[in-house]
């Protein structure tokens, strides 16, 4: 599968591709339709992270990896592996890091953020300035950094993409707000200050993302959460990411979402 196959609107795909994508990963191999086409979806995801190696940025920079051929290859290839390591009596640590030499190449979990911005980004209507996609995080940090992938993927597309977290000045948040921004990415606290205060109006919003909803609600966040769901239109589609699924993770989905697409990777 490549992206040219995803029904993605051509300055979309010139976006991904300057990025540097070349093919889709196994989670934007199956998460990325079903979004585009607007099905609510629940990914049980983990982020990033393979046998304890975090793929940042400078790893995508420095390495050209090949995205497995089927979502299962990456799992097998490391299961072969095991028998093969073991045979040469290694101790546990050392087998753990030889698998990561062997198999550096980021797997199932991999580019789960990039899956929900081609997600919205495909979706999005750049003529209409209005705050058209809202995606959740549990951190500044992280908000700040699917601010930056989404920027990046959509730098063909005239977009006003806006971090709405803690820690800033309310007063520009505001204005920013009022100037128009087509996707706002937050930390929920902020998010739900800003509709409050009628700076953030959610009319024309049609795709609702919660990245780390596990840990978002761990930290707290679920009376906030609730209240923005109760000011989102009744027709939003949302997309929920999650590592585990606790109970308070699995009551919003049973609460909010409608016959979502599961997908376990
Ligand atoms: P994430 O799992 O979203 O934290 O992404 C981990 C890293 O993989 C980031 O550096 C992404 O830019 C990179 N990445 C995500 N999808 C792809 C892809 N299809 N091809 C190459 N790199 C990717």
């Amino acid at each position: 599968e490549t992206f040219d196959g995803m029904d993605i609107p051509e300055e979309l795909l010139r976006g991904i591709y300057a990025y540097g994508f070349e093919k889709p990963s196994a989670i934007q191999q199956r998460a990325i339709k079903p979004t585009t086409l607007g099905r609510d979806l629940i990914a049980q995801a983990q982020s990033g992270t393979v046998s304890g190696t975090h793929w940042d940025d400078s790893a995508r920079d420095s390495t050209k990896y090949e995205t497995p051929e089927s979502p299962s290859t990456c799992g097998e290839s490391q299961l072969e592996i095991g028998p093969l390591l073991r045979n040469e009596d290694l101790s546990q640590q050392e087998t753990m890091i030889s698998l990561q030499v062997i198999s550096p190449m980021p797997c199932k979990f991999q580019g789960k953020t990039a899956t929900f911005a081609i997600g919205t980004l495909a979706k999005l209507d750049p003529k209409l300035r209005e705050c058209q996609s809202l995606i959740l995080a549990p951190t500044r940090e992280l908000a700040q950094q699917i601010q930056k992938v989404v920027i990046a993927l959509g730098d063909y597309m005239d977009l006003q993409v806006h971090a709405c977290v803690g820690g800033t000045a309310v007063r520009d948040d505001i204005r920013t707000l009022q100037g128009g921004v087509h996707i706002v990415v937050g930390t929920p606290g902020r998010v739900y200050d800003m509709i409050n205060r009628r700076a953030l109006r959610l009319d024309s919003i049609r795709q609702f993302f919660l990245d780390e909803a596990d840990e978002m609600l761990s930290r707290g966040f679920k009376d906030q959460i609730y209240d923005i769901f109760k000011f989102l239109p009744e027709s939003v589609q949302v997309c929920l990411f999650s590592a585990t699924m606790p109970l308070d993770v699995l009551e919003v989905t049973q609460r909010f979402m409608r016959e979502p697409v599961r997908i376990l990777v």
